[in-house]
């Protein structure tokens, strides 16, 4: 097993595995099944009853992301919004309120106000990249502080010790979704944050071959809450999904500086042409946030909008693009292009995505680990040919 003092290399191979211990199988093994064999009645074997409640595999992969953010305790979900929905479960009751960060991932705004709204769970969406917006969307009953940062698909930087600050003095919890940075380039909890999400399907998988999500916390309390709604609402993702994720964390620190170096060199190319409206990328020094994610990141991240001006040059584009392949989704190997207003945002009313910026041009790309040539290649020849 690993140890917290090891480095973020170390910890993605080896935390929360060891040898089977049945056989020596170095890696942790599928335990595809439902039940387990008791030799009394009510004596299972470390809490092992029932496959919902746990499972070796899926104990696995939690003690990997744990040791990952830099936390004591992980829960893994069916999806990212599975987590989503564990957060506002256990986190929230009818009459309270949650400030939300405007730009988010659109399931998480199509949760708020088709599910939540007719429970009673009162919410504001608001710019998070403001910390006194933030502060004054604060009201009595605010419970929970929701923010993405970088976010989706605008890509701004949220400061986290200062939401962590404004939560702590009004009583509330703050959660990050750290989808976009994952651990290597970001710890939310160190910097103070209650709840660190994630849709693990992304660049914790890393292969575009499975749906899940996770939750890392510190408290212990927090921990069992969150594990009594576990196995009580039942979002459990599946051993093989588990292993996928554990499979590709331990390269996570191997992908996560190309898909960087990419990205970086292909903000630049954007940055430079005078047909690219607005290329939105915290690594470019003109970024609103740029001097924070330098502080808040190790590096920029791997996702890339920029603005073409009208719907029809950002379709014509998406579609142009050969190695950019036109998906939603994100953070896996291959580079994916897409079109948010019309794909991953399509449910986002008007006026939000005016309010947020998110124009009918706005082509946002999840640059993959290519070879770095073959990427600006590709996006050049789609640019020249609009
Ligand atoms: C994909 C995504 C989600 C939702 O996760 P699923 O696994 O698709 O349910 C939430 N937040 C962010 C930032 C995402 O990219």
């Amino acid at each position: 097993m690993a140890h917290e003092s090891q480095g973020f290399g170390t910890r993605a191979i080896h935390a929360g595995q060891r040898p089977d211990p049945s056989t020596g199988a170095i890696m942790t093994p599928i335990y595809q099944t439902s039940t387990y064999v008791q030799s009394e009645v009510g004596s299972p074997t470390d809490g092992y009853d029932y496959a919902r409640v746990k499972n070796p595999t899926r104990e696995a992969l939690q003690g990997n992301l744990a040791s990952l953010e830099n936390g004591r305790h992980a829960v893994a979900y069916a999806s990212g919004l599975a987590a989503i929905e564990a957060i506002i479960t256990t986190e929230l009751s009818a009459g309270d309120h949650l400030v939300c960060g405007a730009d988010v991932y659109g399931g998480v705004d199509r949760m708020l106000r088709y599910v939540w709204d007719r429970f009673g769970i009162e919410f504001d969406f608001v710019d998070t990249t403001d910390a006194e917006a933030v502060q004054a969307a604060v009201r009595e009953e605010t419970r929970l502080i929701h923010v993405e940062t970088p976010s989706n698909p605008m890509i701004t930087v949220t400061d986290i010790a200062a939401c962590a600050a404004i939560a702590r003095d009004a009583g509330a919890v703050l959660s990050v979704d750290n989808t976009f940075a994952t651990p290597f380039l970001q710890r939310p909890l160190d910097l103070g944050a209650d709840i660190v999400m994630h849709s693990t399907t992304k660049f914790l998988n890393g292969h575009s071959d499975m749906i899940g999500g996770a939750l890392v916390t510190n408290s212990d309390e927090r921990a069992d809450q969150l594990r009594f709604y576990q196995k009580t609402t039942g979002g459990v993702p599946g051993p093989f999904d588990c292993w996928l994720v554990l499979r590709g964390t331990k390269t996570l620190h191997l992908r996560m500086p190309v898909h960087c170096a990419n990205a970086r060199r292909i903000a630049g190319l954007l940055d430079g042409r005078d047909d690219v409206e607005r290329v939105l990328y915290p690594g470019l020094v003109d970024h609103p946030q740029h001097e924070l994610a330098g502080r808040q990141m190790d590096d920029f991240g791997s996702m890339v909008s920029f603005d073409l001006g009208s719907t029809e040059r950002a379709n014509r584009f998406a579609a142009t693009t050969e190695l950019f392949q036109l998906a939603e989704s994100l953070g896996g190997v291959e580079s994916l292009v897409s079109v948010p207003t019309s794909m991953t945002h399509a449910s986002v009313p008007d006026e939000k995505k005016a309010e947020i910026g998110l124009t009918p041009g706005l082509v946002r790309l999840s640059v993959g680990v290519e070879t770095g040539d073959d990427l600006v290649q590709d996006l050049e020849r789609a640019l020249d040919a609009l």
